[in-house]
Parts: C-alpha cells; structure tokens; sequence
C-alpha cells in the first residue's frame, strides 16, 4: 500500500492506527467457492467480503457482488459522468471525470483514482494498418473536488456536467456479518461500510473499482474490475469498454455496461473507422 496515505481529518469514522491493523492481516482465498465467482473470505471475520449496495433491493440476487450485472436504470439528467478527449495535436484520448466527495473521504478517492492514472501512457488507441496506422495514447485525467457537506456535494456534483459524487456511509447488512458494499449509479458512487467490521483492502479496492463504474465499464472475472477482488490490474478490454460506451468503434471491448448507466459525451473528433486498445 502506498505509504502516503493519510486520513486528513479527525472527524472520520476511523483511525489510521485500525486501518492498519486491518490492512496487516492475512487474506484467504477460498477457491473451492466459486459457485460466486471466487470471492474473497475472510478467515479472520468468517464472513464474506464486498457486496454490492443493490442487493437489498433485490433480495433475489446473490449479495457477494459489488455491481449487479443489471444496475438500477436510471437516466442520469444532469449530463455526462464521464467524458472523452480527442486531441490530433497531440495524438492523445484522455478519458476525464470530476468527483466530488467529503474531506475526510478524499484520501480514498485519491488512492483509488491513482490506480488509473498510473496507466496513463501504458495503453494506446490504435487504428488501421500499416502507413495508415494512427496511434494515441489514452491517458487519464480527473479532478477531486472536496466539499464540507453532502449537500453541497452533491449538488456541486450534479451541477458539473462531468461531475460524480463518491460517498462512504456507515451501514449495517445482513445482521452484521457484510462489512462494505459499493456501488455505481448515474453518477453516484457509494460505498457503505459496517464500521465494526471495517477492512481497508475492501474499502481501496472499492474507491479504485466503483470509479471504474463512472467511466462506464462493467464488471470483468479478474483485475481492478472483478467484483469484490483485490487485485488492481488494469486490461486492455476495460479500457476499450470506456471507449466503446463513449462511442469509439472500438472492437477489443467485452464488458461495456449492459444498460448504460451511466452518459458520456466525446469532445474533439472521433477517430474513424475499427480501432484496438493495445497495451503498449
Ligand atoms: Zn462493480
């Protein structure tokens, strides 16, 4: 974990010192569960990890997920959650997003947004073949915005038209035994968390995975996109999802959200014609 990571105020629901005595322990991996799909196990809680905030509402649905595959569908009114620049000059896409969240919870979007920018440059845009090649290279850029209030967070969040909300609340589920559930929708992240069962792992991984969702790409079996995992790996194909929600006829795509839940606008000219998400 980066050694920098700090909580920035005293007003939050946790101490540095709990966070890491969370982040020091062990981890199970339980794969003989795979029914659901290789979820992580706590062996210290006994309880299983990262579920999704939806499940609540839909009893029916195995609750060891972050993301259900058919999120709430809504129509997000104010704008885009995310947007794509093309530029020519510099031969650069950079997909860009704003979030807003509380001061005290902005460490986490810090850490979590990082796990996407450290990729800027590590994948590139490519079309055509030959003397016909045009290569960009895909960057990421975002702006956190923090604010004093949810209120005003989200109605900062609301008012920008490439504008989300992250938001970590404190919540109890199933009787205690599930300590984080994230969740995506039309612009709102949120991430609830059972402070008596709190885990720093899960609550990382969330803030990198649920902005994921902002950038319009769905859930993948393994890496930073995998449900309730805990590995940060970024791939080609979820890149190219972000790419192809947006427009780009991009065909090394294979997890863009069924149901679109989230919008997003191009700005510059889209490249035209089949184009591939390499890692360089
Ligand atoms: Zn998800």
């Amino acid at each position: 974990m980066n050694q920098g990571f700090t909580l920035t105020s005293s007003t939050t629901f946790f101490s540095f010192a709990e966070i890491y005595a969370f982040s020091a322990k062990e981890r199970d991996v339980e794969t003989g569960l795979s029914y659901f799909g290789a979820r992580y196990y706590s062996s210290d809680l006994s309880i299983w990890l990262s579920v999704d905030p939806m499940s609540d509402k839909y009893p029916s649905m195995s609750p060891y997920v972050y993301c259900a595959d058919n999120p709430v569908k809504l129509v997000d009114p104010n704008g885009e959650d995310y947007e794509v620049v093309v530029d020519y000059k510099t031969m650069t896409i950079t997909i860009h997003a704003n979030f807003y969240t509380l001061k005290n919870e902005k460490c986490f979007l810090e850490e979590g947004l990082k796990h996407w920018t450290n990729e800027d440059g590590h994948f590139v845009y490519t079309i055509g073949n030959g003397e016909n090649t045009q290569t960009y290279d895909i960057k990421f850029e975002f702006d956190i915005i923090s604010c004093s209030t949810i209120t005003e967070m989200y109605g900062k969040a609301e008012a920008d038209k490439c504008g989300n909300s992250f938001l970590i609340k404190d919540g109890v589920y199933n009787n205690g035994t599930v300590p984080i559930r994230g969740g995506y929708d039309s612009g709102k992240i949120e991430i609830n968390s059972d402070m008596t069962l709190y885990c720093i792992d899960d609550m990382l991984h969330a803030s990198a995975h649920e902005p994921g969702h902002s950038m319009g790409i769905g859930e993948f079996g393994k890496g930073l996109m995998e449900s309730g995992g805990w590995c940060y790996d970024i791939y080609e194909t979820q890149i190219a999802s972000s790419l192809k929600y947006a427009g780009f006829n991009c065909i090394n795509d294979n997890m863009t959200f069924p149901d679109r839940p989230c919008n997003v606008s191009v700005k510059g000219k889209m490249p035209q014609g089949e184009g591939v998400v390499k890692k360089k």
